[in-house]
């Protein structure tokens, strides 16, 4: 590495190079990014201002850069079917706000998943910009099965009369009836926008129903089950391209990341391999084993099951929080996050629950077996709650076990 001038921070990247290597990464939103996007995204393109689009831009010396966005846009377009790609939000929630500013007018209503039954802030939760800006109204899961229940999102749709729906999760273990949210939305005379952002890599590799048959507007951020690099994109029918691109640009962003837009066309030429489409089905794989592992060891997972990268772990029964889980579980060196469960009784600060995702453990190349001992190991981290000598012992086990699958130990020799 380069960097050895500034010690201070060469020193804390060290030990995140080191924490990722040796900790079980369990964070579904999170993965580990290849060499390859690793580089692309510290290439000269940081230095080149391109505000505008390919063929249209406001600086001289775009050339490349109008080669490398175009690229991405097509690949973007052939990869999801979609009729128009913009490649440039910075992010998930810029990708959001982005269309909501393209279509919406402040105050208009919109409906979108509740925050506390697993939608994303920029649903429409009152914190966030969405829900500030917005009238935001939320559906929520069913207290029956705890899955979507669309009769119940069309009787609030009737209702609310809202200007936008929103599907799309950040902790929904289920496939999303895409197809029924339009009919949804078309009987009420609204937009459709899916957030695919969790599930992007899944959609890629077909292992989810593609969202952008049914969508008006599809965004997704590219660094999660997708594996490229931090950074959003949205799709939609060719007759909203204008409005998009001008929400986005000069809209709410300034000039676009080229970095980052060249690190997105690598991985949407990746997700376009045999091997990427294995990935994605060991992923789901994992998921679904270590959710069952984890249910013979008494834990109740919520809606049941999972059919894609992520479950959610209700301790309620073992008299734990997600927050406690999370900080026992941490100290063992793995990766999870406390999560509000559906009709949670505690706040966001402690839930009841924790949500468990496989991208990046798949990652590093492990599977069934892998979800087994993993299994384990959490239980008796949970089991022996404030025993510093297990949670040494099983960070001890955490090592070897990632040891056996290296994933940047090779390119920065820890
Ligand atoms: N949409 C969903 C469904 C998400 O889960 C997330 C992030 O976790 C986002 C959007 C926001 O992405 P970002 O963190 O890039 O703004």
């Amino acid at each position: 590495m380069m960097m050895e001038k500034d010690k201070e921070i060469f020193e804390l990247v060290k030990h995140e190079i080191e924490r990722e290597e040796y900790s079980l990464i369990l964070i579904a939103s999170e993965n580990y990014v290849s060499e390859e996007i690793l580089e692309i995204q510290g290439c000269v393109l940081t230095n080149k201002y391109a505000e505008g689009y390919p063929s249209k831009r406001y600086y001289s010396g775009c050339r490349f850069s109008d080669e490398i966005e175009s690229i991405a846009i097509e690949r973007a377009k052939t990869l999801f079917h979609a009729e128009h790609a913009n490649v440039q939000p910075h992010s998930g929630s810029t990708a959001n706000m982005a269309v909501f500013y393209a279509v919406l007018n402040i105050g208009d209503t919109i409906l979108g998943m509740d925050i506390a039954h697993g939608g994303h802030l920029t649903h429409g939760a009152h914190a966030s910009f969405s829900g500030k800006l917005y009238r935001s109204v939320g559906y929520k899961v069913s207290k029956k099965d705890e899955m979507l229940d669309y009769d119940e999102i069309r009787t609030i749709a009737l209702r609310e009369r809202p200007k936008m729906i929103i599907a799309g999760a950040s902790a929904y273990s289920r496939i999303i009836d895409f197809k029924r949210f339009r009919e949804i939305a078309d009987e009420v005379g609204a937009y459709l926008m899916v957030d695919m952002a969790h599930i992007a890599g899944l959609v890629a590799a077909g292992c989810h129903p593609n969202p952008v048959e049914f969508a008006h507007f599809v965004t997704t951020t590219t660094h999660k089950t997708f594996r490229g690099p931090r950074g959003g994109m949205i799709l939609c029918k060719k007759e909203f391209a204008k409005v998009i691109d001008s929400a986005i640009f000069p809209g709410i962003q300034g000039g676009p990341l080229m970095h980052i837009i060249a690190a997105k066309a690598v991985s949407l030429k990746n997700a376009m391999t045999e091997e990427f489409r294995q990935y994605q089905e060991q992923i789901i794989r994992n998921a679904k084993y270590l959710c069952s592992c984890m249910e013979k060891q008494g834990y109740r997972i919520v809606s049941g099951g999972t059919d894609n990268h992520l479950f959610l772990v209700d301790l309620s029964n073992k008299g734990i929080t997600g927050r406690e889980a999370q900080e026992a579980l941490e100290k063992s060196g793995i990766m999870v996050n406390k999560n509000l469960i559906p009709f949670d009784d505690k706040g966001p600060n402690t839930t009841s629950g924790i949500r468990i995702g496989t991208p990046a453990v798949t990652t590093r190349g492990m599977k069934e077996d892998e979800m087994n001992i993993i299994a384990e190991l959490i239980d008796r981290v949970l089991k022996n709650l404030e025993n510093e000598k297990v949670y040494d012992e099983i960070r001890e086990n955490v090592k070897t076990l990632c040891k056996k699958f290296p994933f940047y130990s090779s390119i920065y020799q820890i």
